[in-house]
């Protein structure tokens, strides 16, 4: 089995099929808001591409007015530009100059405004594409994070963390890169090329006809382009993305390969799928290195077409093909050439642009079917908060599954208030399962969880949470101070309230001797501390939260017995009067509790106090027994239901069935 590589399938297809209209949707729903930029963005485009079209008809006027004819024989003539306007005529004057130089300057002075003005609009159009893109690509990755972030558990543990972060990061981006440059290009070519063809129509039809013949030809070239590259990008994506996993995967376990002694056999892998996204990424370039040549010989074929035509029109006249007729001037001539080089470029981006809208359109596709995922832990619009009284938790027939497979069945048991009541038993028998569903991290297939006879159901998730408290096995640290950590959740406590709970967790000694005492940063998942440093800095924020009900899952399996014991006398008081649920894997620190409810695949099958228990001499008993070291090994019939599982270890690390001489 190939560890760790990626499915072929896009892990988001589900999501995709479900986000119909995505690209109206971007707009509709995002785009909205920012109306105004956009406009702003459309307007000053428009401005700015026709500002950039007058200095090659300036040049063209001013060779035909003024160069070759004279300007007394020829008045100036410009479109969508009043004659009175011009400085026509035996006196006309303009700028302090007079006759041909003042239609020069005219002239000049129009290039310089066209630049001038031009740079204003360029600024605006950029800011006002750039405006719209920023702020609809901040609205749609904070409301697809806010909207994972209260998805059920289930979801997460289905999808890898880099494939989320790929959509919140490279698909939001790709949608503002659409928004941006996508937009910005797609309304170049337009305005380029319908402008530029409604001059050249303007000055001289039929040779326009033959300047604009390149336009569909390049176009179609470029589309086919496309069509032809697409799937080559798709290999080179999808190749990239086995290389990232393969050494995240990799960097991850890189203790396993380690001690393994795998780096050989690892490296290979690395090389394995390094070359495919190579060979990917070679048969993507040939093609793409091809295009450009390609299309320089079809520009090179217009415009040479272009040229000829026009240039034997000029020196000879009305040249002897059907359409072609009238006069050509050597101006418009001029214009006719700057103006064909200037459309290829713009045309050439014809097959990018769409490539960009179909890209953008599978990532919000992605990003729309992540918003669209059920799953949330919704209240209902008549949910209420949860009112706490004396706290009682009440387990009432709770069956459950995960993806149908039968985890919990027919649990009942109460935790009274201020109770502490344990929950032991063998490794996957169901403990931390049971925590999770009173947090409603899942919910319960049957039956139902209640505190305070409110089923944890019918209440706010948020109200639910603040009366909970919870620590894990699996304590996480932000990045950030040790002082923030522990008052993650409890943003307005003071640091005298942060150093109490620090104490009573057992912490604040090696906090103290951390370089920067609580001003100490913990790395990425507080890789800087050890994992019982973790863990009673954990429960340092569980006492700051000062929560109604306390859920500790082995909540100090990580740290040395000494530590334990320390902690444990802080956790008797914190728990003293307090509704607690507990799993520990060492018995000796459960002893006290008020209950043990003891889990055996998903039942309950003892229940009742440390005394009750070892006087009933079954499962729990025989636990104690093996972890007091009063006996060698755990009876058969336990031994042999382990073995049935598969699980090799009971909670306390006893292998459950030692080897037998000559057994392997
Ligand atoms: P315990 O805390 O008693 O060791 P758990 O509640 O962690 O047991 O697990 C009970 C069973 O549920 C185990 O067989 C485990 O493999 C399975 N299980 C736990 N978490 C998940 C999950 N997120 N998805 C699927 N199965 C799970």
């Amino acid at each position: 089995m190939d560890i760790g590589a990626p499915s072929e399938d896009d892990p988001f297809e589900e999501q995709r099929e479900r986000a119909a209209n995505p690209m109206r949707r971007l707009f509709g729903e995002y785009g909205r808001p920012y109306t105004g930029q956009f406009v702003i963005g459309v307007v000053s485009s428009v401005a700015a591409r026709s500002l950039d079209l007058l200095p090659p008809l300036l040049l063209g006027v001013a060779i035909d007015a003024i160069f070759l004819t004279g300007a007394q024989e020829r008045p100036l003539d410009l479109p969508l530009v009043r004659d009175a306007w011009l400085p026509n005529g035996p006196d006309a004057v303009f700028l302090g100059f007079a006759g041909e130089e003042a239609q020069f300057a005219f002239l000049v002075a129009g290039v310089a405004a066209a630049y001038g003005i031009g740079a204003v609009f360029h600024y605006i159009r950029n800011w006002g594409w750039n405006s719209f893109a920023q702020n609809v690509q901040h609205d749609v990755r904070t409301d697809t994070y806010d909207h994972m972030q209260r998805l059920n558990m289930s979801f997460f543990e289905d999808k890898q963390t880099g494939e989320l972060m790929s959509v919140l990061s490279n698909d939001v981006n790709r949608l503002e890169q659409f928004l941006n440059d996508g937009l910005n290009t797609a309304s170049r070519l337009v305005l380029m090329v319908v402008g530029i063809a409604a001059l050249l129509i303007w000055f001289n039809l039929s040779l326009a006809a033959v300047a604009l013949l390149p336009v569909p030809v390049i176009a179609g070239f470029t589309y086919l382009f496309v069509k032809r590259i697409q799937p080559k990008y798709a290999e080179v994506r999808k190749s990239v993305g086995t290389v990232n996993s393969r050494l995240e995967n990799n960097l991850g376990g890189i203790a396993v390969i380690k001690s393994s002694n795998t780096e050989k056999y690892e490296e290979e892998r690395v090389d394995d799928v390094s070359r495919s996204y190579f060979d990917a990424n070679w048969d993507a370039i040939q093609t793409r290195i091809t295009f450009f040549p390609a299309l320089r010989v079809l520009a090179g074929v217009g415009f040479t077409l272009t040229f000829v035509i026009g240039g034997l029109w000029v020196l000879r006249g009305s040249p002897p093909l059907p359409l072609l007729s009238g006069e050509l001037s050597a101006g418009i001539f001029v214009m006719f050439v700057l103006y064909t080089q200037r459309f290829i470029w713009p045309l050439a981006q014809f097959g990018q642009i769409v490539n960009t809208y179909q890209r953008a359109r599978a990532s919000s596709e992605r990003v729309f079917g992540l918003m669209d995922e059920v799953g949330r832990l919704e209240a209902d619009a008549d949910a209420a908060d949860l009112t706490v009284s004396d706290s009682t938790v009440n387990y009432d027939d709770v069956s459950f599954g995960y993806e149908g497979e039968t985890v919990l069945s027919d649990v009942s048991f109460t935790a009274g208030s201020g109770e502490t009541v344990a929950l032991v038993g063998p490794t996957g028998a169901g403990k931390s399962t049971a925590l999770k569903l009173l947090l409603r991290m899942y919910d319960v297939d049957e039956g139902s969880i209640q505190v305070d006879g409110q089923d944890v159901r019918d209440v706010t998730p948020w109200s639910l949470r603040a009366a909970t408290g919870y620590v894990s096995q699996d304590t996480f640290m932000f990045y950030g101070t040790v002082r923030e950590n522990v008052a993650y959740g409890a943003f307005g406590a003071t640091d005298a309230e942060v150093e109490a709970a620090t104490r009573a967790a057992e912490a604040h000694r090696f906090v103290r001797n951390l370089p920067d005492g609580y001003d100490t940063m913990v790395g990425e998942r507080g890789v800087k501390l050890s994992g019982g440093q973790r863990q009673r800095l954990a429960i340092a924020r569980a006492i700051l939260r000062d929560p109604e009900i306390l859920i500790l899952d082995e909540a100090t399996s990580d740290v040395d017995t000494e530590t334990e014991m320390l902690i444990q006398r802080s956790l008797d008081e914190l728990t003293a009067d307090r509704t607690t649920l507990v799993v520990a894997h060492r018995l000796s620190t459960v002893r006290n509790a008020d209950r043990i409810v003891v889990l055996d695949e998903g039942q309950v099958v003892e229940e009742g106090t440390h005394e009750e228990l070892l006087a009933e001499d079954g499962l729990y008993a025989n636990l104690w027994g093996v972890q007091a070291g009063e006996i060698d090994d755990l009876p058969d019939q336990f031994v042999e239901r382990s073995r049935e599982r598969g699980a090799r270890r009971f909670d306390d690390g006893t292998p459950a069935d030692p080897p037998e001489p000559g057994d392997d």
